[in-house]
């Protein structure tokens, strides 16, 4: 697996259970699944010599991240490497522009968009579709980072200046009036078996996901029907082979947009490996090594994931001391934990928590991540009465 993050470590987790072993391409042997693979190569995903390494012998070759150069993986495929997925699918996840021109051909709903070459593309389109709209890098953007919402032609004009100066290509699209962010997940096999889990609702902050609830509440069941149907529609359309993550926006009027792919496992996926009978990590690698997938029925009726994020100022309390007293209080929920010093905002780990009840179950899985990150209950409990 190329990429040596959290990704990766999960799924070597589920290999572990299979009886395999995950080689991971990291770059620092302080990386989240460098720090529990046996396998590990050091070097960059830039580097051909060293995806070549980390290639040998390998009986699928797989990705924690998007960031391998096309040309390099055409040059693996070439020498016979299992590449998964391919190349000719992974492109729509690398690139945004591409995406969105593949998935309009296909017939399937996305925002209205426009290659930006200068800065006339963008006063254009937002004078025909109204402002702000919505600038991105067609490359290398996560988690809001490589997006922007100018609100005129002025600050167009100096994201667009910027961007394009620094060799970063762009394009823009419509902002869509949104309800809320959904995400649906589904893995295709080698030999063409397809899988879907329940369309997950994805609660953004600050430009990134905060937390997941699985399924998403009050999704019309057409609507679920719609978005899992779209979401094997593309791993077919796409030839992926793996996991890949759908987001989509669901609009003020109910309707699906799809916003962008990852074809890995995926932030959004995580709720299922306490909550579905098959997790996204064992599924990924069911599909790249050929097996038959596995179950994905959900084993609760709600699911939430609390993303563990990163406090201003890491806490004096230890780590080791914050999960004594979160399992002290809520025995019943999972806590994943990534092996990743705390910074702002960084994504440390998550909990996961099952229950009957959003409320009370979204409720448990915030409290939880919110101790783990800045040692403060938010509802002021006191341990000890
Ligand atoms: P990234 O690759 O950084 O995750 P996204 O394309 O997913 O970037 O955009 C990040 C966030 O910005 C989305 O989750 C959504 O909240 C908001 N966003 C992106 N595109 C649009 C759009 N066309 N309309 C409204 N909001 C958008």
């Amino acid at each position: 697996m190329v990429g040596g993050g959290q990704l990766a470590r999960m799924t070597h987790q589920a290999a572990i259970a299979l009886g395999q072993c995950v080689r991971v391409l990291a770059e620092s042997s302080t990386d989240p699944a460098a720090r529990v693979s046996p396998d590990v190569v050091l070097g960059s995903h830039l580097d051909l010599a060293a995806l070549r390494m980390a290639a040998v012998g390998s009986s699928a070759f797989t990705f924690d991240h998007e960031h391998v150069p096309t040309e390099h993986l055409e040059v693996l495929v070439a020498e016979g490497v299992n590449v998964a997925p391919p190349p000719e699918a992974l492109i729509f996840a690398q690139d945004k522009l591409l995406m969105r021109r593949r998935l309009a051909e296909l017939g399937i709903a996305v925002p209205a968009f426009a290659e930006v070459r200068s800065v006339h593309d963008v006063v254009d389109f937002g004078s025909s579709h109204g402002w702000p709209v919505v600038v991105k890098a067609i490359r290398g953007g996560y988690d809001g980072r490589g997006v922007w919402m100018p609100g005129d032609a002025v600050e167009a004009k100096a994201v667009v200046d910027e961007q394009l100066g620094n060799g970063v290509p762009l394009l823009v699209e419509a902002k869509v009036p949104l309800r809320r962010e959904l995400s649906a997940m589904v893995a295709r096999s080698q030999f063409g078996q397809g899988a879907t889990w329940p369309v997950v609702e994805t609660v953004q902050r600050d430009g990134q996901c905060a937390v997941v609830i699985a399924p998403a509440p009050g999704l019309p069941d057409d609507r679920a029907t719609e978005a899992e149907e779209l979401a094997l529609r593309l791993a077919f359309g796409l030839g992926v082979v793996g996991v890949m993550a759908v987001e989509l926006f669901e609009t003020n009027d109910g309707s699906l947009l799809v916003n962008e792919l990852a074809m890995r496992p995926h932030n959004s996926g995580h709720w299922g490996m306490d909550g579905a009978r098959t997790s996204q990590f064992e599924q990924h690698l069911r599909a790249v090594l050929d097996y038959p997938l596995g179950d994905t029925a959900p084993l609760a009726p709600v699911t939430v994931m609390a993303n563990i994020l990163g406090a201003e100022d890491a806490p004096e309390m230890t780590m080791d001391e914050r999960v004594h007293h979160v399992f002290a209080r809520f025995p019943d929920a999972k806590v994943h934990l990534y092996g990743k010093g705390e910074r702002r905002a960084r994504k440390i780990g998550h909990v996961n928590v099952l229950g009957d009840h959003v409320e009370s179950v979204r409720n448990k899985a915030e409290l939880a991540a919110h101790f783990l990150s800045h040692a403060v209950w938010t509802d002021d409990w006191r341990p000890h009465g």
